[in-house]
């Protein structure tokens, strides 16, 4: 179970500073890393918005988001240049005179060492006074957290990525987990061969409730189910959240492969390891995909013997030993040809499992009866020999989605085999 301290009842606004990133220069990433490391505080982040380098528009945004918010987070404009106004404007805002740390001078100082500092540089000591500072391990500008006199917070963070996200880890997530007032609990649910629409449907009434609330979010290939619960205290937390995931499970069913757990090349790896089975694969049109997805996955030694990737027919014949004249008969792309290289890699290789992939990933490459998109997967093992078609959807979807697909489906397969459930969904 996945636990967590959450500042529960806090609303916050994020605020990026700079002009770059209003030109599309530069992507908002700041702005994503701060609204995670939020919700898995807790805390409500009903805003973020991006101004450019311009103190009376950076003034007017802070006040506006002040008035709506405990908390603004802003990131960048902390440095030594001209135009880095943050430290000003939400001192101003603040109603709180800057004046220079001692320790921040000290660290700048070091930073240096014997290479001469600018007189630039030296402003960035200059920090609100009575701040909490967030030391910058990685580069010059330091950080802080300013109360406002009427008991809002303003935190403010450097805008390289680099330097704020150890400083949003080390730094802010403490100091804010130490304001605390409630508890969360939270837990993921992930799963494999769902959609969000279909899961809507299944979930109706679950997700319309604020505590415990239910949300799913949908990736590529995968759709997750987002459990939270508010407490006073751990317990209250946690005994809000079970019932509403054991409900989640109940509707979604053998779609979830886990819950408050990595990804699914892990819960493979982990039921092969559990299980002391192996696995061999053979790929042609992802290309060794689904071998280095498993083995991205620590102690994936212990369990995978071999991941063969043939494209040609007669490394298919040559590596798999997938006949010729069968080649020749029903084409590279076909069941009985997945089915082959699924067994030959699973015998040749001496292991429990065998995966065989073949298809059309696209863009080029497909005819009215074996269009792009089209790919057959096969598992192989002692009991015999699964098939799955994926089919292609309504529309030209790129190589790359392709590809991730049909690796999701064969790990889903490995999955569901190992773990005596439907290998191939009715
Ligand atoms: P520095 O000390 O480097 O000047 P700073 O706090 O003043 O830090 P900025 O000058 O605003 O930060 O930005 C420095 C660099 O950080 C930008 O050129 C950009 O590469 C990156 N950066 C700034 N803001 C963001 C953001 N919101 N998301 C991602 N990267 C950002």
């Amino acid at each position: 179970m996945l636990q967590q301290q959450g500042v529960y009842g806090m609303q916050a606004e994020i605020i990026a500073v700079g002009t770059e990133l209003l030109l599309g220069h530069t992507v908002n990433s700041d702005a994503a890393h701060v609204a995670r490391a939020l919700a898995e505080l807790g805390i409500d982040v009903f805003g973020s918005c991006v101004v450019g380098d311009n103190a009376a528009r950076l003034e007017r945004a802070l006040r506006d988001g002040l008035r709506e918010n405990d908390l603004i987070v802003t990131t960048g404009g902390l440095g030594p240049t001209d135009d880095d106004l943050t430290r000003e404007t939400v001192a101003r805002v603040a109603g709180v005179p800057l004046e220079e740390d001692a320790d921040s001078l000290n660290r700048l100082r070091e930073y240096f060492g014997s290479r001469p500092m600018g007189a630039n540089q030296r402003k960035q000591a200059l920090l609100p006074r009575g701040c909490t500072v967030f030391a910058n391990t990685i580069g010059t500008a330091p950080g802080c957290a300013v109360e406002t006199p009427d008991g809002r917070l303003v935190i403010m963070l450097p805008g390289p990525p680099s330097e704020l996200l150890p400083m949003l880890r080390d730094g802010v997530v403490p100091f804010l987990e130490k304001r605390r007032t409630g508890v969360i609990c939270s837990h993921m649910a992930r799963t494999f061969g769902i959609g969000e629409g279909d899961a809507a449907l299944l979930l109706a009434g679950l997700t319309s409730g604020a505590n415990p609330s239910v949300a799913t979010y949908a990736t590529d290939t995968e759709m997750y189910v987002r459990i939270t619960a508010k407490g006073r205290d751990a317990r209250e937390a946690a005994a809000l959240a079970a019932p509403a995931l054991a409900e989640v499970r109940r509707r979604l069913g053998d779609r979830v492969y886990g819950v408050d757990v990595p990804h699914l090349q892990h819960v493979v790896v982990d039921e092969l390891t559990r299980r002391g089975r192996t696995l061999a694969t053979a790929e042609s049109c992802t290309g060794g995909l689904l071998a280095s997805l498993i083995t991205d996955v620590p102690g994936a030694s212990a369990v995978f013997h071999a991941g063969v990737v043939t494209y040609a027919n007669e490394a298919k014949t040559r590596l798999l030993g997938v006949p010729p004249e069968l080649l020749a008969r029903v084409g590279a792309v076909s069941p009985e040809v997945a089915r082959r290289m699924a067994e030959g890699v699973r015998r040749r290789h001496g292991s429990d499992w065998g995966v065989g992939i073949t298809g059309i990933a696209g863009p080029g490459g497909g005819t009215p009866a074996k269009p792009v998109g089209l790919v057959y997967i096969a598992l192989s093992g002692a009991d015999g020999t699964w098939l799955r078609v994926m089919r292609p959807t309504g529309r030209a979807m790129p190589r790359a989605w392709t590809r991730m697909r049909a690796a999701g489906h064969a790990l889903d397969m490995v999955r569901r085999a190992l773990q005596g459930l439907p290998v191939v969904p009715a």
